[in-house]
């Protein structure tokens, strides 16, 4: 435990590694244009990958929603909290990813902990891609299970752990587009692992969904992945969909199940039923406006052979999330604020939110954006680089924002 007197000298250490962490007020809607303190920014870190999160009838439905249900849900779901709208989109996002049931929760974070640690315990193992989400891991921790985490990607790993585990239960988790690396997990393989190790398979698909596939379906929908493939399937409404919350989707009985189990689903408030609505109407939208995700594609393409030819050091993402890795902490906040001076807004993603000496530059790209806004990133990005990386490893003192 940290005692009571030293929290300033651990405040102070953690701003001397380029670690410390501060938020940023913003003013305006999410969206392409922001405004962060009185200062107009091009936004380039919001995973509103489609542009929902203030569409007018995003905004509207919520509207009518609270209108109509008033704000509070009042009480978890099971105990009078189950409002017709919660019904309507679970019925609606179980259709939406061809799974016979879905169960939302309040946010993504509390559905991994809450499902990963209804399914297993302590006799149990679980398998990790070393670059999951935070939330996989932890809900691992808590289910008490055996931890095995494997390299990023890596099947062989994955075959030799699930061939000497020790235990019958076994559960493999991996997120469906990793978060800060943007890549697509090989589930099509990972399917065919749980198969022959008798394992569940559970895919957290926070940043596929809405983003790929026909209608926005996911990585599993792209690769034709179906609950047979995939039993476990994780969604956030917090991306894409522009809203907030999450569920969980899948066979009738699995869902049932995890009704009766999952602590997080529980033992807490059900989400306000105009929130339900809201997210309705972004689901519709999701689906309905292929043009969002055609745009989408045509800005990675173009972001990407921009900053080939500009010599930009890029991941292998062809999603729109595309990190720039810098490695040192100071150097990553560094650009970030010189981003900031050029009227981009860019955070520095650092450990413990990625591994240590992969600090980066999430940049995450919006259907919202215009071919100019990425022009104009990508010379802000070349100079930047050019400024920061020049000097590097001078008067860290300057690293914080
Ligand atoms: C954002 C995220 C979550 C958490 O979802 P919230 O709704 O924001 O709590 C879970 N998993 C992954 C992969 C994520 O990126």
């Amino acid at each position: 435990m940290i005692a009571r007197g030293e929290l300033g000298a651990w405040l102070a250490e953690l701003a001397g590694q380029g670690l410390y962490r501060q938020r940023r007020v913003l003013e305006s809607p999410q969206g392409a244009l922001v405004v962060v303190e009185g200062r107009p920014l091009v936004n380039f870190c919001s995973n509103d990958y489609l542009g929902l999160a203030s569409h007018p009838e995003v905004v509207e439905a919520l509207r009518a929603g609270a209108a109509r249900y008033g704000v509070g849900a009042g009480a978890a779901h099971l105990v009078c909290g189950h409002g017709r709208a919660h019904q309507a989109l679970e019925e609606e996002l179980a259709e939406f990813t061809g799974r016979e049931r879905a169960l939302l929760f309040s946010s993504g974070y509390l559905a991994n902990l809450g499902v990963v640690s209804a399914l297993a315990g302590r006799r149990d193992t679980i398998f990790a891609d070393r670059l999951n989400h935070a939330s996989l891991l932890d809900g691992a921790r808590l289910a008490g299970a055996r931890l095995e985490r494997y390299p990023h990607a890596d099947l062989d790993a994955l075959d030799s752990a699930l061939a000497r585990c020790p235990t019958r239960g076994r559960l493999i988790v991996s997120d469906g587009v990793f978060s800060m690396d943007g890549d697509v997990a090989p589930a099509r393989e990972l399917a065919v692992l749980a198969r022959r190790y008798d394992a569940w398979l559970m895919i957290d698909d926070a940043h596929g969904l809405g983003v790929l596939g026909t209608e926005g379906g996911g990585s599993l929908a792209a690769l034709g992945l179906d609950q047979d493939d995939v039993p476990v399937l994780i969604g956030t409404l917090g991306k894409a969909f522009g809203t907030a919350g999450a569920f969980v989707a899948g066979k009738a009985k699995l869902i049932d199940y995890l009704l009766q189990r999952t602590r997080t689903y529980l033992y807490t408030t059900a989400p306000p039923p105009a929130l339900a609505e809201a997210t309705r109407a972004a689901l519709r939208l999701a689906r309905k406006d292929a043009w969002r995700r055609q745009h989408l594609a045509r800005l990675i393409t173009r972001f990407r052979a921009g900053a080939t030819m500009l010599g930009l050091p890029l991941g292998a993402s062809t999603t729109p999330i595309q990190p720039l890795i810098v490695g040192d902490n100071r150097a990553a906040v560094r650009l970030s604020q010189a981003l900031w001076s050029a009227g981009f807004l860019v955070a520095a993603i650092r450990p413990p939110t990625v591994p240590a000496g992969t600090a980066r530059l999430r940049i995450a790209l919006s259907a919202a954006h215009t071919d100019d806004q990425v022009d104009r990133l990508l010379e802000a990005l070349a100079s930047a680089l050019a400024e920061v990386l020049g000097k590097a490893g001078q008067r860290p003192e300057e690293a914080e924002p």
